[in-house]
């Protein structure tokens, strides 16, 4: 299996059905299994054996399609969450305690930011955030002793800054922590973080993962790469005793997917943010078509970008596959089939102006969606960033003008047309 090619593991990887079983992935919707004898279930209980027992540890529809995503990713296990939200969380939980403390990139989605910036100090967990594309010796003076984790996006959601993964990835290392990077709207279609140092990757999998706004979720893959064990008790969490089962030692007992078994055998059983088998199944449909989607999504985009670059209405463009887009040369190096479906863009009439061009738009919805098959759009300084104020926005990488646009899959006139009207109405 892991011999195939990005496109056939989307259909393939995870399940593998045996001799008369189902070809579509079965959906186990049941909260719990059976056993023959109170020893056979107690070895589950102290993670002696495998096997499933409670839904809200595992269970095969969504061990399946979590080994699915591993496998994209080129990771070594993964888990899958409620949603995104709760895959940031449990990344940074997962070696976070309260005094330590988090270095994040500043352009991350704003749901992150705010739970990196507020609710994680709540925790007693500190986070300090540097600018995306701020030097290798900047970032670095960012650290602080107690330092535990960096985390960044590729694509950032919505300012569309293209991460430098090496060169976060360099820092943490010498600093000798993880890099998180979460790639939700480049997908392993169009980046594989860990081919360029990034420990874990995390997913929102409502995204283009799913593609079709029908699911919430999320997933967290770790590559195996991160060395726990060699910094002494720092990440003690994985390489000390787990009292609440009985001494297990994560690092000894499970190798390179400590991490993994940590946050199911922890988080999981603690916060509970386990999706449903239902969900997960439909997130697995979307799987199978996310490469096609990709390749469409980013095709689509770029023939908008160009259109909207050269409209008399619109001020400014951000989409990297643009040859003047600042990060045109570093999406090359890191995306070099496409970025993704999103495009920000400002009009020269300013935020007023954004507002009558949304109100004017027929076929593309207005919604808090993003990343799906059906193009939408949104203003995030009214919409998903309301809560920041003007300097956090700019640091966010959104001015209070700018549209974010999630070109989908239709036919690019159509989609070029409904623009083309509304502008006109700006
Ligand atoms: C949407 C999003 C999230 C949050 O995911 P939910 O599934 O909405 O909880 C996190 N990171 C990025 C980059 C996102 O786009």
């Amino acid at each position: 299996m892991s011999d195939f090619k990005l496109e056939t593991k989307c259909l393939h990887a995870g399940y593998t059905p045996a001799k008369g079983e189902p070809c579509a992935l079965p959906i186990c919707q049941s909260t719990t299994f059976k056993y023959d004898t109170t020893d056979e279930m107690g070895q589950l209980f102290d993670l002696k054996a495998e096997g499933y027992f409670y839904t809200r540890l595992q269970n095969p529809t969504n061990d399946a399609v979590a080994a699915k995503i591993a496998a994209l990713e080129g990771g070594v296990a993964a888990i899958l969450t409620s949603s995104g939200q709760a895959a940031n969380f449990y990344a940074v939980f997962n070696i976070c305690e309260a005094g330590d403390h988090i270095v994040a990139a500043s352009t991350i989605y704003g749901g992150t930011f705010n739970l990196l910036g507020v609710t994680f100090k709540k925790l007693g967990i500190d986070c300090t955030f540097v600018d995306t594309d701020a030097s290798a010796e900047e970032i670095s003076a960012a650290f602080r002793p107690n330092t535990k984790v960096v985390l960044a996006e590729t694509i950032a959601n919505p300012a569309l800054v293209v991460l430098d993964i090496e060169k976060f990835a360099k820092v943490a290392h010498e600093h000798n922590v993880p890099l998180i990077v979460d790639n939700t709207f480049a997908t392993p279609v169009n980046c594989r973080p860990f081919e360029w140092g990034a420990d874990i990757v995390t997913h929102s999998t409502t995204k283009y993962m799913d593609g079709h706004g029908v699911q919430v979720g999320g997933a967290i893959v770790d590559s195996g790469n991160f060395d726990w064990e060699a910094y002494g008790s720092k990440y003690h969490g994985l390489t000390e005793p787990d009292e609440s089962y009985h001494g297990v030692i994560y690092t000894k007992q499970f190798g390179k997917k400590a991490y993994i078994m940590k946050a199911t055998s922890q988080l999981m059983r603690d916060l509970g943010s386990i999706p449903s088998p239902n969900n997960c199944f439909l997130l697995n449909i979307g799987l199978e078509t996310l490469p096609l989607r990709m390749e469409r999504h980013c095709s689509n985009a770029q023939k908008a970008a160009e259109y909207l670059n050269a409209h008399e209405k619109v001020s400014s463009v951000n989409f990297a596959g643009l040859p003047g887009d600042k990060y045109h040369d570093i999406a090359k190096k890191y995306l070099p089939d496409g970025t993704c479906g999103v495009i920000s863009f400002e009009l020269k009439g300013g935020r007023d102006a954004a507002v009558r061009f949304m109100d004017s738009l027929e076929m593309i919805n207005i919604a808090t969606h993003v990343a799906a098959s059906k193009t939408m759009v949104l203003h995030p300084a009214s919409h998903t960033h309301r809560q920041m104020n003007d300097q956090q926005l700019m640091e966010a990488g959104v001015s209070p003008g700018m549209i974010r646009l999630s070109i989908g899959i239709e036919h690019i006139d159509d989609i070029i047309a409904d623009l083309s009207k509304a502008l006109e109405k700006s």
